[in-house]
């Protein structure tokens, strides 16, 4: 097969065309990009889930046996489900100097620069190898890049430092928050709503737990430990919230879907620790009085580790350097970076595009961006091949 050689802009139209919202396979897109691997010699591993319907991929250009740097993105992409579009969230339309379309911005902007740079680095004699890894279901939770995390240093050769490449507007990243998702399952007892003395209104209990998120809340923004970030406190939300059956009858079930974000500095525990104190010390005594069979049961549906890159990091140092940048920035979302450094591996955030445009209706990047980051990367290139 003749090696494929695209502009920024025809690798992005091509990637924007795979529909990889994370409900959807990421396989067509995953065929494509080994395809386009194998076009220009290079081999990539999968790390598959059990279904075969989503895969990460991995790619090493240049030596083995060498711990390499790492260029890390996400192929999956939010809903456009209920935005409002003016072009085709999944055909590619350039209007001036902006490129539109759903993952243009976060993350397959970046994801079509790296793919395009692969030639320039295979042409080069590294002494560093590049490696390439490409995840699934980073915008259900960062979970799809988990099981490719467990196999670096195993059947995947270990990268020394990664550059995960979400959207920063091409500013240098080192720290973000950690985020906690819960759900929380109030049972309590039906009964006719003039009888409220033989049930336990769930509604109304989770309405308690709820106020003292709120209270806890107001509370992180009086602290001061996030200065770097905005906001600069620990939020704490809740987003969902169902339960209850009529008027007249004292609703047995109430289910709240909440989250916080903790700022890096602060123990990221204490929010869950202090609700489970409450509902068990002020809220489920009363419930219990009423009915023994009353419940508060919180379960953890996700959580992303926050990224505090320490003094001295490599991966911080490294982009600095190549980017030309002198200051380092701090984001209020999470990225799989957090994974990265958890596990071991010195991790930044730098990437094409800004986080204002990421899951947006009309999302876009800006060309110009595209074109500077390929910049970066022959920037890291003439590095790889030097050391
Ligand atoms: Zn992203």
């Amino acid at each position: 097969m003749a090696p494929q050689i695209l502009s920024n802009k025809e690798m992005l139209e091509k990637l924007v065309a795979f529909d990889t919202t994370s409900f959807k396979t990421n396989i067509p897109l995953i065929e494509f990009v080994e395809e386009y691997l194998t076009s220009h010699g290079i081999e990539s591993m999968r790390v598959q889930t059990e279904d075969g319907l989503k895969s990460s991929l991995h790619a090493v250009i240049g030596p083995t046996g060498v711990p390499g740097i790492g260029l890390s993105g996400h192929t999956d992409v939010v809903p456009v489900t209920d935005q409002n579009w003016s072009t085709d969230p999944f055909k590619l339309t350039q209007k001036g100097s902006r490129l539109y379309g759903r993952g243009s911005c976060d993350m397959k902007g970046f994801v079509a620069c790296i793919l395009n740079h692969v030639p320039k680095f295979k042409a080069r004699d590294l002494k560093t190898p590049i490696h390439l890894l490409l995840s699934y279901d980073e915008e259900v939770g960062c979970t799809g890049v988990r099981p490719m995390i467990d196999e670096l240093g195993k059947r995947l050769p270990a990268p020394r430092l990664v550059i995960v490449g979400e959207p920063t507007s091409m500013k240098v990243v080192d720290g973000h928050k950690s985020i906690h998702a819960f759900e929380t399952y109030v049972t309590g007892k039906e009964s006719h709503s003039c009888n409220p003395h033989l049930g336990v209104n769930a509604i109304m209990a989770a309405g308690d737990l709820i106020s003292e998120l709120s209270r806890m809340d107001r509370e992180m923004q009086t602290r001061g430990d996030g200065p770097r970030f905005n906001p600069p406190y620990t939020n704490i939300s809740v987003a969902l919230v169902e339960g209850g059956t009529a008027r007249n009858i004292t609703p047995k079930s109430c289910k709240f879907t909440w989250l916080y974000r903790a700022v890096p500095a602060s123990d990221p525990a204490e929010i869950i620790d202090r609700f489970e104190k409450f509902a068990e010390e002020h809220v489920l005594p009363a419930m219990k009085q009423a009915s023994s069979d009353a419940s508060i049961e919180t379960v953890k549906t996700g959580e992303v580790p926050a990224l505090g890159a320490p003094e001295g990091s490599e991966a911080v140092s490294l982009t600095l350097k190549l980017a030309g940048a002198n200051e380092t920035f701090a984001v209020s979302y999470g990225t799989e970076g957090g994974l990265f450094e958890q596990a071991g591996f010195s991790s930044v955030i730098f990437g094409p595009g800004s986080i204002d445009q990421a899951h947006a209706p009309d999302e876009f990047v800006e060309e110009s961006e595209l074109e500077a980051y390929s910049g970066f990367l022959d920037a890291l290139a003439d590095h790889a091949e030097a050391n």
